[in-house]
């Protein structure tokens, strides 16, 4: 399937306060679309500031409405008379969350279902670009036995709500999502598939997983060293493009994977100690598995996680996201050390010392 998008026509983004989504929203601004954005309070005191300053910066090209992933119907309105809709509204937390099931699978899941509910509800829309993840591809790092590296054709099915509830909230909603994309023929639909997402971001109101990812390099938790954990990492810039490429590439079709390579936590420390010197506590060293085992639990880590991830490899082909979106993945120690400026720029990190 071809589908042409009228330039012209406004573009509807879902999350649009999300970290991703500033540079979505941004990048189409500039390039002289005219944006809808959804977001859970418009009239929200802090954490809209960016939004607020790109609308002036482009007057009557951006629009704030008001939806809940748990509203169903809420996306409707908003939607009417647009043909390229980019759903990224889902919640991205690492760690140890209290209630996976109410604060992550169900909005990312029924949040899916009432996206694409009002998208078969409105006869305007063409396409649908989903924000997907590399963890929809893969659940666990050892799932990587037996390949050179995993591929579009690959989907994580090791997750569970107790096990991995971020990767599965992700690989459920986008099942979903193609379920309904496939049981119609009015509008396609192109899915996304980053790594962990680094790099500058808009708003420092972002709770995302990639900030508290960047915020353990200067919280003293990996003072004494990281676990070799390799994950796929993308620049947010290169994210935002892959969106706009995907929305507005007639040929585009399927699932995309956009990870610039993989990294360990220790990659990173070096890559930014190289930049910004040695007034940080980056990580020098690798802490020996058994030992990240022992204090795993206190870490916000399962230590079935640690079995099935650290010292394992991980590697990504992202070749159709170079040859059918054009992306052309910036170095991750630019991504890093940008990431790491703006944090230092917002005060989150303080000025080196020396
Ligand atoms: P983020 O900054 O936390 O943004 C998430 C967005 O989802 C926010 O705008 C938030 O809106 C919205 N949201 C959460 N619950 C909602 C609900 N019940 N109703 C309506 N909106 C809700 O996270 P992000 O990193 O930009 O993530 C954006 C997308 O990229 C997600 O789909 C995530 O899974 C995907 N992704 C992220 C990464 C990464 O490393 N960051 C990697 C791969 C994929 P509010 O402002 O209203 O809370």
């Amino acid at each position: 399937m071809s589908v042409k998008i009228d330039p012209t026509k406004p573009v509807f983004v879902t999350g649009a306060s999300g970290y991703v989504a500033g540079w979505i929203i941004r990048y189409l601004l500039e390039d002289g679309y005219t944006v809808r954005g959804t977001v859970r309070n418009p009239e929200k005191a802090s954490g809209l500031d960016h939004l607020r300053a790109l609308a002036e910066a482009h007057p009557g090209r951006l629009t704030l409405h008001k939806a809940d992933l748990l509203d169903e119907g809420s996306y409707a309105e908003a939607m009417a008379g647009c043909e390229l809709v980019i759903h990224t509204a889902s919640p991205f937390l690492l760690g140890r969350v209290k209630d996976p099931e109410a604060q992550l699978v169900r909005p990312a899941l029924e949040g899916t279902r009432n996206v694409l509910g009002s998208v078969n509800a409105t006869p305007s829309v063409k396409r649908v670009v989903l924000t997907s993840s590399v963890v929809a591809i893969h659940g666990d790092n050892v799932d990587m036995k037996g390949r050179g590296a995993f591929t579009e054709e690959d989907w994580n099915t090791t997750s569970s709500v107790d096990h991995q509830p971020y990767p599965y909230s992700k690989t459920v909603a986008e099942k979903a999502a193609w379920e309904l994309a496939e049981a119609q023929d009015r509008w396609d639909m192109v899915t996304i598939h980053p790594g962990l997402v680094l790099g500058p971001a808009l708003t420092t109101a972002s709770k995302s997983g990639s900030m508290t990812t960047m915020k353990s390099f200067v919280d003293y938790s990996l003072a004494t060293g990281a676990p070799d954990l390799a994950m796929g990492m993308v620049d947010v810039r290169d994210v935002a493009r892959a969106h706009i490429a995907a929305g507005f590439t007639p040929e585009a079709h399927g699932r995309y994977i956009t990870n610039a390579r993989t990294v360990t936590m220790l990659d990173i420390g070096r890559a930014l100690r190289k930049r910004f010197g040695r007034s940080y506590p980056f990580p020098y060293t690798l802490v020996p598995k058994a030992m990240f085992r022992l204090v795993a639990p206190v870490a916000g880590f399962s230590r079935e996680f640690v079995d099935k991830n650290v010292g394992w490899p991980l590697a990504f082909d992202n070749s159709r996201s170079v040859a059918e979106l054009g992306l052309d993945y910036r170095p991750f120690e630019e991504t890093v050390g940008d990431h790491f400026q703006q944090m230092i720029d917002d005060g989150v990190a303080h000025k080196p010392w020396f």
